[in-house]
């Protein structure tokens, strides 16, 4: 019998302009007695406006967060444990920021439920308890974090989500105010990395009506905001907002593919950040998605953006079969992508003439 995934969804929504100022309301109900909520902002917003409109109570606590590199194991493991031992009990966790920030909240609020460290619970469905209450509101739109089941954390073998029903927002907030800001070459890859959910969706052996009604929605939206307007408005942040969120529910039923997995070894071996590493494989893969990548190409064009190359230069055979074994060891991505015979397509000497290719 076929196994259709029983997902569990964010629990609550609120969208639109100035929603933020909500927050107080919003967080008053699941005030536990005088346990504080805590908010890890991230840390573009020190000193800036947005801070003074955080609504702290009692024992709240503001931690701003450094995002210089993408999220590690070792770090929500130290904040979860610098909460407990400051405060016990928290009544909640509430990130303000990019992908990056609001997987850190995803993942601080299981750690503060859950025995040992975050590094455990890499891999899908081994998080055993709840986490404490958790809020999204991100401040970038595209990676779809928002609304995913994971939480992609950098660890000691390995770079991987702590995947679980667990891991889903209590609430998000999503004010498209809040990404007026995001320096221009920033906003473009976050949201090419939406574009490119996208196409590996909609382009993939998993999709179905369910995949395919938000994956086209939020592609419509991209091609709206990437390549029909010339001047970037609010209403491009509102739709850029709403696209992630599509984005995200389309993949949640079907998978990502080529430019993820490829991209994944590059984030493991290199440190390249997920948004930038996305385009730069997308940049290559004209034989996989070849309208996409033909898309995505005008819409560079068009934002000027310069995608770097030649960022595997000078790499040795051990460094390129790390990068290899971190992209062919997700299973899933490569189905979805090519089928279930991917391997025979997908061979290591193909992976490797494509990374030398980056
Ligand atoms: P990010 O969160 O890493 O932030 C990128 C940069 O933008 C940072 O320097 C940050 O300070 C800055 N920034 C954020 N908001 C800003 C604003 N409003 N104004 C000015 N600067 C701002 O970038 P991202 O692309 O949103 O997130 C990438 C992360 O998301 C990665 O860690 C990736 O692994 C993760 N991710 C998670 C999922 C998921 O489903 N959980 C999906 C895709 C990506
Ligand atoms: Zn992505």
């Amino acid at each position: 019998m076929a196994q259709f995934r029983n997902f569990r969804m964010v629990s609550y929504v609120v969208y639109g302009r100035g929603s933020f100022n909500q927050l107080d309301e919003i967080l008053a109900p699941q005030r536990r007695g005088d346990a504080p909520m805590i908010f890890l902002v991230d840390f573009v917003f020190d000193g800036k406006p947005l801070i003074n409109r955080i609504p702290l109570r009692g024992k709240d606590k503001i931690i701003i967060t450094d995002v210089t590199y993408e999220p590690k194991t070792s770090q929500v493991d130290k904040l979860a444990q610098q909460l407990k031992e400051e405060f016990g009990m928290v009544s909640g966790i509430i990130g303000i920021g990019g992908g990056s920030v609001m997987d850190l909240a995803k993942a601080v609020s299981l750690m503060m439920n859950n025995p040992g460290s975050s590094a455990d619970y890499q891999g899908w469905d081994l998080v055993k308890n709840p986490g404490v209450y958790k809020a999204g509101i991100p401040t970038l739109s595209g990676t779809g974090a928002e609304v995913s089941r994971t939480t992609v954390l950098t660890g000691p073998t390995r770079k991987l989500g702590m995947n679980s029903d667990y891991t889903p927002f209590d609430q998000i907030v999503l004010d498209p105010e809040l990404t007026a800001n995001a320096p221009v070459n920033q906003r473009f890859y976050t949201g090419m990395d939406c574009y490119i959910h996208c196409i590996e969706s909609l382009e993939g052996t998993y999709l179905n009506e369910f995949s395919k009604s938000y994956g086209e929605k939020a592609l419509q939206l991209c091609r709206q905001v990437f390549l029909d307007k010339d001047v970037w408005d609010e209403e491009c942040d509102d739709k850029l907002m709403m696209a992630s969120y599509a984005g995200g529910m389309s993949i949640a039923y079907s998978q990502v593919g080529v430019a993820h997995a490829v991209s994944y070894g590059l984030a493991y071996l290199l440190g390249t950040k997920h948004g930038i590493g996305n385009c730069i494989v997308m940049n290559h893969l004209d034989e996989y998605y070849p309208a996409g990548v033909a898309e995505f190409k005008r819409m560079v064009e068009k934002h000027n953006i310069e995608i770097p190359q030649g960022i595997c230069k000078g790499l040795n055979d051990e460094q390129f079969d790390i990068m290899m074994n971190v992209a062919l060891s997700l299973k899933p991505l490569w189905e979805n992508a090519l089928g279930k015979d991917w391997d025979k397509i997908m061979t290591r000497e193909k992976l490797r003439a494509l990374y030398e290719k980056l």
